[in-house]
Formats: C-alpha cells, sequence, structure tokens
C-alpha cells in the first residue's frame, strides 16, 4: 500500500527531511510503496544566514537558494500554501498560486512551515516596515539602501536627504546584526562612488527592546559586538522601543523623535500562521506541540520541527530547543529516520543536541563566533563564518557557486548598483502607453 508523506514547507526541515528520505526510501518511492509530497510557496529553499551577504552584494541571490524540484527528483513539489490541516480526517487544504483550493490527502504529515516575523501593533510599523526573512526581503533592501544614497546625492533638500540616510533596524539578534552591519558596510563602501556623500553622512540607528545585542554569541562577544558596531558609528539604543513610526516619523521610547524612510524590522519570530489552521495541539506560544521524537504530542501520523515547533530540549529540561538553523538541520535528520522507523513499526529515537554556540558575520572580513566555548573576534570569526555556513548550504552545486562568488569579489570591487526598478517592471510600458493619442 502506497504510504503518502506529506511535508508543509520547504525550508530548513522540509528540504533536509525530504533529501534523507528520498535517499533511504529509494526502493519504497520505486515501487510504489511510497511517495512524498512537499508543498511551499517558493520552488526553493532558501538558506537563509547568507541572506545579510546576499543584501550586502558578496553573494548572488540565485546562489543562496537551493531549487527544490533539482535537489528532489523523487519528491512531487506542489507552490502554494497549506491553510488547513484536518489531521483528524488526514487531509490538508492546499492553495496552489492560481486557481482553486483543493484538498490533498496524506498518511503521515510534517509540518514544517517554520516561522514569520512576530510583529507588534505599532503605528506606522506597515507604512515602512520591512522584514528580513526572505530572498526577496534582502534584495529589496539593497536595492532600497542603494536607491537612497542616489536620492540623497541628487537632493537640494536638506530635509529629504537626512531622511533618505537614516536606516533604523529593530532587533539586535543574528538577523538584524547581521543585516544592519552587512548593510552599512555596503553603503560605507559605496560612498566612494558620490560626490556629496561621506560614510559620516549615514545614519544608522539599531533599536533593542532588551539590554544587550547578539545573545546567540553569550554575553561575552555580545558586549564586544556592541562596542564594534558603535566604534563604526553605529548607534545602538539598547532598553529602547520602537513607539511608532507613522509616515516614517520614528518615535523611540527614549524620547527621541526622527525621519527615516527605512525601517528593517527584526524583532524575532512567531511560528507561521498555518499553525493556528490545524487540529493540532499547540503550545503556550503557539508552536505545534512537539515530543522529544519530533512527533506532534498526542497524535499519531504527524511530526514536525524547527521554528514551527515547539520541542523540547532534552540537553536542558524544561527548556525548549531555539529556533535556528543548528537545531533544524539536526532534527530534520532524526525526523526522517523516525519516519521511517515508524512506518516499519519501530521504536522511534529521540532528537539531542546541546547548543554549541554561534557566529556572526559583520561586514567584509569582520565577524565574532563562539563556538564549543572557542571564542573569536575580527577576521578569524569572519573566516569561521564563511567556512562554517559553505559547509552547510545545501548541495554541490550551491556551494561552487557561493565559493566562484566569494573569490570573484576578493579581485573586484562589490557591485553597488540598485535594480530597484525590478520591482517595477511595467512603470515604463504603462508610461508609453499613457502617451499614446486615441
Ligand atoms: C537573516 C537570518 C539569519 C539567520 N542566521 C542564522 C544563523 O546564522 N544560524 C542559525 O542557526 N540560524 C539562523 N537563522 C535562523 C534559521 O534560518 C531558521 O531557524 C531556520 O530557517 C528554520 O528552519 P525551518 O525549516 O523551521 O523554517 P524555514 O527554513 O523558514 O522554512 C519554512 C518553509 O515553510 C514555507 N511555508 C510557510 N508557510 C507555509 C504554508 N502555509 N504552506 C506551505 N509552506 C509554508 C516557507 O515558504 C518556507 O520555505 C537565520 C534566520 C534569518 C532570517
Amino acid at each position: 500500500m502506497n504510504k503518502h508523506i506529506l511535508i508543509v514547507g520547504g525550508g530548513y526541515v522540509g528540504l533536509y527531511t525530504a533529501l534523507r528520505l528520498q535517499r533511504k526510501l529509494g526502493r519504497e518511492l520505486r515501487n510504489g510503496e511510497a511517495s512524498i509530497t512537499i508543498i511551499d510557496p517558493q520552488s526553493y529553499m532558501t538558506y537563509q544566514p547568507f541572506l545579510p551577504e546576499a543584501a550586502a552584494g558578496n553573494l548572488s541571490p540565485r546562489h543562496m537558494v537551493a531549487p527544490l524540484r533539482r535537489v528532489l527528483p523523487k519528491v512531487r513539489i506542489l507552490n502554494g500554501t497549506v491553510t488547513e490541516v484536518d489531521h483528524a480526517a488526514r487531509v490538508a487544504t492546499f492553495q496552489p498560486a492560481e486557481g482553486e483550493a483543493r484538498k490533498v490527502s496524506y498518511d503521515v504529515i510534517v509540518m514544517a512551515a517554520g516561522s514569520i516575523s512576530r510583529t507588534l501593533p505599532i503605528p506606522g510599523l506597515t507604512d515602512i516596515g520591512i522584514g528580513f526573512k526572505t530572498v526577496g526581503e534582502a534584495i529589496a533592501l539593497r536595492n532600497r539602501v542603494l536607491h537612497l544614497l542616489d536620492v540623497a546625492e541628487s537632493t537640494d533638500d536638506p530635509e529629504v536627504r537626512r531622511r533618505a540616510l537614516t536606516f533604523v533596524v529593530v532587533g539586535a539578534g543574528f538577523a538584524g546584526v547581521e543585516a544592519l552591519a552587512e548593510l552599512e558596510d555596503m553603503a560605507k563602501d559605496s560612498t566612494r562612488y558620490y560626490r556629496n556623500l561621506t560614510p559620516a553622512d549615514i545614519r544608522w540607528v539599531l533599536v533593542e527592546a532588551t539590554n544587550r545585542v547578539l545573545p546567540e554569541v553569550g554575553p561575552e562577544m555580545g558586549r564586544w559586538t556592541l562596542e564594534q558596531l558603535r566604534e563604526r558609528g553605529i548607534e545602538v539604543k539598547l532598553d529602547t522601543r520602537l513607539e511608532s513610526c507613522v509616515g516614517g516619523h520614528v518615535v523611540l521610547s527614549d524620547g527621541s523623535e526622527f525621519e527615516a524612510d527605512t525601517l528593517v524590522w527584526t524583532a524575532g519570530v512567531k511560528p507561521s500562521v498555518v499553525a493556528n489552521s490545524t487540529d493540532l495541539p499547540l503550545d503556550e506560544r503557539g508552536r505545534i506541540k512537539a515530543t522529544a521524537a519530533l512527533t506532534v504530542a498526542g497524535t499519531r501520523d504527524a511530526f514536525t520541527a524547527g521554528d514551527i515547533a515547539g520541542v523540547p530540549d532534552v540537553t536542558n529540561p524544561g527548556q525548549y530547543c531555539a529556533p535556528n538553523a543548528q537545531h533544524a538541520v539536526r532534527q530534520a535528520k532524526v525526523l526522517a529516520d523516525n519516519i521511517i522507523r515508524y512506518l516499519r513499526g519501530e521504536q522511534l529515537v529521540d532528537y539531542r543536541h546541546k547548543y554549541v554556540g554561534s557566529v556572526a558575520g559583520l561586514g567584509l572580513h569582520q565577524g565574532v563566533a563562539n563556538v564549543y566555548g572557542v571564542k573569536l573576534r575580527g577576521f578569524p570569526a569572519w573566516f569561521m563564518h564563511r567556512t562554517y555556513h559553505l559547509s552547510r548550504v545545501p548541495t554541490l552545486n550551491r556551494k561552487v557557486r557561493v565559493v566562484v562568488d566569494w573569490t570573484l569579489a576578493l579581485f573586484f570591487k562589490r557591485e553597488t548598483i540598485s535594480l530597484g526598478e525590478v520591482e517595477h517592471p511595467r512603470d515604463g510600458f504603462r508610461a508609453a502607453v499613457a502617451t499614446m493619442r486615441h
């Protein structure tokens, strides 16, 4: 009998689970005893730790994604979203990119839809706020920063210039700090091509509600990172919250107010919305309740892992695994093996991994790391950051492309062109149509 395994989400957990199942269930997939489907809005998996480098122009955005159909030839890929899961009936509702929603039945489901930005009801946030979780956001941000340098260079109005050159990042975890550090580095580098711009003209503000930055690398290296950022002229405002940003008028809880055209929101993540549209149990933070064996608590035929799941950390009783790639990749391996054990009626094993610390890039040749208690800063940390992520990026094909990008960057200056017009490709044509005589 064919066992249909449905994987909701083709990110870290989805891709790595499917890769392992594809390899280990080769015979079953061939003779029709098993089949695998991944549903994801995108046709590729995004290697998120490379988003800051892609935003800074050190990496081509195409090289930091793994195309699902190419990497998973034995898996059916459906593009669209799962909007509902009726696990009691073993049916998911699939909304394709175009056309009517339809039902997809399954025997085993893997909930791997990850997380979305955790936003707050702050006035104006939807006016100028942008997240930093997708390739689209990273590249739009890159285009925006470069475009605003062009705006600042070309205006005579000091207010327009000041506003264009003020960039705010809210949230000082690795997404926020890396995004800010890489973009600041790129903007600084780019000023050499402008007549009326110097690095000192550009204002970068990092707003953090707690009293520390980059908790992922521990308190000591976090303090070092803070000093580094401040030495670079970045205003880091700790114990400060964004109160409002209506129309770009930014108001912070420390009383400061200023105008900014760009605000990047990286203040944490929450489970993907599909978690709320299932009959699966949720924990107190809205994540799908997982067991240590990565099954959904209290159910049969359902597995989960990654950012969408509340996975107990057996190395730290009473705590949950943090939402990061370090856990997601390792969980996917155990999850895939547990599905195979489950199908064969064998005993499942628990996921066990002690967090080993983190590495972060802070711009070209700058980084910070705290891994297995080894603390590095500056160039060695940056080198470690690159080699570690290179070893982790999926497929040899992508690894080679990433190395080629980095090697080219050694010999040529980085590209500092804003291709923002790709976001409005029809504007020129529409303007031409508007000139038509009737
Ligand atoms: C900028 C940035 C830098 C990071 N750097 C690091 C780092 O250095 N180290 C580290 O350990 N971690 C890092 N992380 C965190 C890491 O990327 C995540 O923890 C990891 O991606 C989680 O994997 P996941 O499979 O749970 O989710 P994802 O990889 O986000 O995959 C979820 C997938 O589900 C899809 N999806 C969502 N909703 C639906 C739906 N309704 N139906 C179908 N599909 C859906 C999404 O399109 C996505 O493809 C970083 C994150 C960011 C944003």
